[in-house]
């Protein structure tokens, strides 16, 4: 085996899987996989610092990556072979006019903005390094089912790369302008299934396989290694000071079990003493993870799930007819895929999961707006979360926060519009009346 394999999620299974096979399912019992990796024959960095004088070689393509420049942390291909295009060169802001807003303290609230991603989410992330293993794997053709932003993240790094042919999957009528014109823009093979993210993921799966495509949904745990270089930044940006909370909108649940491994593996290397809290959002209208995890108790438990608990409760949905609704289209989904790793994630940190209507939703994402940084719907959602997480007291008033606010502003400019239309100020053609509307609202 390589120091660096792919092992089942599962400590009773554990059966451990070739890094280059690109199935992404346990062949012993079908569960998750992680990337993992024998760090007794790696070179691990032994303080923060390492990081640091990586920052300073921005000449050098992986040291400019915001990703790559922690290679050392997801360490499975040579340099030769990695993927980059700049990605991750995201900023964590203080925001002390959102912090108001949701009851922290003034210098308690901080913004981890992966809106900067070349395409505008924190996608590119785990893009970069799947498109590493693909390459790795000498694949000619990826494929995704997406609500929008996986979609746009492959589409950009297949046109930037030339490496392979981007497929993508798209529930119709459901994903959002900014999204579906990055798709076509940048000329990946675009399908419209007739139906939601849902079916598109199972779909994908099922082609995928059939066809050998590569598979970039965040089943895929080499997208997952990615990810985490999103907390590296973090706590990069916080002096390695871990902050109290880490709060992030939940879909497909890829972004906090990439989050739980980063901080899982920190902590087995020694680097981090504390970890932060994670505490995860859903959207009222999509919220399998809320009502498995706080209101069935489903948990880890060392890997033994109550599988019954889980099958019932999609079976009832099925039964219901029950489809993901929400505003935050990113987020709209039913049938997360990293379940298992999500519920591992909360565990190692003593997370939770909150629910939050589409109005708070929109209510944060104005104030996030006005606070200086434009975020999509399913972003605010994590800003939603800790002003309801405030109102229980389960987060105390002087903790340290940090949201991450998952995609730009510009991905669904519907959402932003339909909220605010009314707030655009109709005048005359004529400079009396523009003058006086002005003075009227100013
Ligand atoms: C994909 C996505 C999410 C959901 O992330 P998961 O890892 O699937 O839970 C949230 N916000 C935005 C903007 C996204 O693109
Ligand atoms: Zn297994």
């Amino acid at each position: 085996m390589d120091a660096a394999f792919q092992r089942c999620i599962f400590p009773a299974c554990g059966a451990s899987v070739p890094l280059r096979d690109t199935v992404f399912i346990c062949p012993k019992c079908g569960g998750l996989l992680d990337v993992a990796y024998d760090w007794s024959r790696l070179a691990v960095p032994k303080s923060f610092g390492d990081f640091e004088s990586r920052a300073s070689g921005r000449g050098d393509p992986l040291d400019f990556s915001g990703v790559w420049r922690f290679r050392a942390l997801l360490p499975f291909a040579a340099a030769d072979k990695i993927v980059t295009i700049g990605e991750g060169r995201t900023i964590l802001l203080r925001a002390d006019a959102v912090a108001r807003y949701v009851g922290l303290a003034e210098g308690c609230l901080f913004l981890q903005y992966e809106g900067l991603n070349p395409s505008g989410s924190f996608k590119d992330n785990g893009m970069a390094a799947a498109l590493t293993h693909a390459r790795l794997v000498g694949a000619r053709r990826a494929a995704c089912a997406s609500t929008g932003n996986t979609s746009a993240s492959l589409a950009l790094f297949a046109a930037a790369t030339g490496l392979l042919r981007a497929i993508v999957f798209v529930g119709s009528g459901k994903i959002a302008y900014g999204k579906l014109a990055q798709a076509l823009d940048h000329g990946a093979l675009t399908l419209q299934i007739a139906g939601d993210f849902d079916d598109a993921m199972r779909r994908v799966q099922e082609v995928a396989g059939k066809l050998g495509l590569y598979l970039v949904n965040s089943v895929n745990p080499f997208r997952l290694e990615g990810q985490k270089t999103i907390i590296y930044r973090v706590l990069e940006a916080l002096d390695w000071q871990a902050p109290d909370w880490i709060v992030v909108p939940g879909g497909n649940l890829g972004n906090v079990s990439a989050f739980g491994k980063a901080l899982g593996e920190l902590a087995e290397l020694g680097l981090l003493k504390q970890l932060p809290r994670l505490a995860v959002i859903n959207a009222a209208g999509a919220n399998t993870f809320y009502e498995l995890f706080e209101r069935l108790g489903l948990r880890w438990k060392s890997g033994r799930l109550d599988k019954d608990l889980i099958g019932g409760f999609y079976q009832d949905m099925a039964n219901q007819g029950k489809r993901a609704a929400t505003v935050a289209s990113a987020i709209e989904i039913n049938h997360p895929v990293n379940l298992p790793k999500a519920l591992r994630a909360l565990d190692r940190t003593n997370g939770l999961v909150r629910e939050v209507t589409d109005q708070e939703i929109l209510g944060a994402k104005a104030h996030v707006g006005a606070g200086g940084l434009g975020c999509e719907p399913a972003s605010a959602a994590s800003v939603a979360g800790v002003k309801k997480l405030r109102g229980e007291g389960v987060i105390r008033i002087g903790e340290r926060v940090v949201c991450i606010l998952t995609g730009h502003a510009l991905k669904d400019p519907t959402a932003t519009i339909a909220y605010h239309a009314d707030k655009a100020v109709q005048t005359a053609n004529d400079a009396e009346q523009i003058i006086r509307a002005i003075e009227t609202h100013s």
